[in-house]
């Protein structure tokens, strides 16, 4: 089989390739426009594979996806390109309009004209897998309620509004065109090689610096935590065995208010590094509220019973273990981390000096 990632140097996107290539005997082609998010550094470990092929292209680009498709006859698609931080989303919405919504409709456009030029079996076996988000649904009502996959949308950010769009666009044209469309909503991931300036990542390393660990409002906002490996088996598994037309919610079982999430990386790295910055007597000290980002939700929780039941999937990491996990890996990781950091990850992908 060979599958079509689209996103694949992003933090998602790289441990579904890292997955397939060191899982399974699958090639894979990577789609991706190298933006801030892209980090080709993230897949070293698997690039040098002869099933692993790199096309630096936009999704918004018709004629460039096109050529990728005829080039390369993938079996199914997986689109995980995407802006994807909500503050930028808020600090200027074109880009996600633009990527999240046209993007998303072009690969659309270009895949079924590509699905229908193929012959017969090849176009019964196709798969269009889009990955989105829990935060299409919006604020969850009461500290009970889970998000279904009948849970009705209400996005609050313009992330989240454009990653609405996309899963409507992908349903009608699933209803409309018959594309063989599948869509999976999942919860907030983490894990290694996420870049720093979300949530975990940013927490992990301003502390080793003895930075602020800056916390929206009170922290009191929950999320339900995800491994990213857990999330990219999951996708293999929906991509592989999912039901055509069907949506898989995605989730880890583990809400936790912000305030816990830091609080927990901070006891994390008082084991793993105990030697602090001058001066510093706790990690802890290091939290700083500040005011809160406009339209925040306060809390996502997902029931992944669907996935569980129909195509037995289950993480395998909690949240304690999976954090310790995170952790060490960016305290083995420092060069990857420094290189986000300083920038030299996008030179060297263009190839400068080489
Ligand atoms: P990311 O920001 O780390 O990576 C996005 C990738 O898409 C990058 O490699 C970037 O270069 C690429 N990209 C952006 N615009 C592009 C374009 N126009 N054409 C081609 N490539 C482009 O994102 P992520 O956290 O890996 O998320 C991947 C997907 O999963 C997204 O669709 C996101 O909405 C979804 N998702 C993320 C989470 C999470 O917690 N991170 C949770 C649920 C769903």
């Amino acid at each position: 089989m060979k599958l079509l990632v689209t996103g694949g140097a992003g933090f998602i996107g790289s441990a579904v390739i890292r997955h397939i290539i060191n899982n399974t005997h699958d090639e894979v082609v990577n789609l991706d426009k190298l933006t801030y998010a892209g980090n080709l550094e993230s897949l070293t470990e698997v690039s040098d594979s002869s099933r692993y092929a790199f096309e630096k292209v936009d999704v918004c680009n018709r004629a460039g996806v096109d050529r990728v498709l005829k080039e390369h006859q993938p079996d199914a698609i997986m689109h995980l390109a995407a802006e994807s931080h909500v503050d930028r989303s808020i600090d200027g919405p074109a880009d996600f309009i633009e990527t999240n919504i046209v993007g998303t409709y072009t690969l659309l456009e270009a895949a079924r004209h590509y699905w229908q030029s193929l012959e017969a079996e090849r176009r019964n076996n196709f798969r269009f897998h889009h990955i989105s988000t829990d935060e299409v649904f919006g604020d969850l009502e009461g500290p009970e309620n889970l998000f279904t996959e009948q849970t009705p949308y209400t996005p609050s950010s313009p992330y989240s509004a454009s990653k609405a769009s996309s899963d409507h666009l992908v349903r009608a044209w699933h209803r409309t065109y018959g594309l063989p469309a599948l869509v999976t909503n999942c919860s907030n991931n983490y894990g290694p090689y996420h870049f720093p300036e979300k949530l975990i990542p940013l927490v992990i390393l301003n502390a080793l610096e003895g930075k602020p660990l800056p916390i929206y409002g009170k922290g009191e906002q929950i999320r339900d935590w995800l491994y990213v490996e857990d999330h990219a088996r999951a996708l293999y598994k929906v991509v592989t065995e999912g039901t055509i037309g069907e949506t898989y919610n995605i989730g880890g079982h583990n809400e936790k208010k912000n305030i816990d999430v830091v609080h927990a990386i901070c006891d994390q790295l008082e084991k793993l590094a105990p030697k602090k910055p001058a001066g510093l007597a706790s990690y802890r000290d290091l939290v700083t509220f500040v005011t809160d980002r406009p339209g925040h939700d306060l809390r996502y929780a997902i029931d992944a019973s669907k996935i569980q039941t129909e195509l037995g999937w289950v993480p395998r990491e909690s949240f304690d273990t999976g954090l310790r996990k995170t952790v060490q890996w960016y305290l083995n990781n420092q060069e990857w981390c420094h290189r986000v950091q300083d920038g030299s990850y996008q030179r060297v992908r263009i190839g400068v000096g080489a």
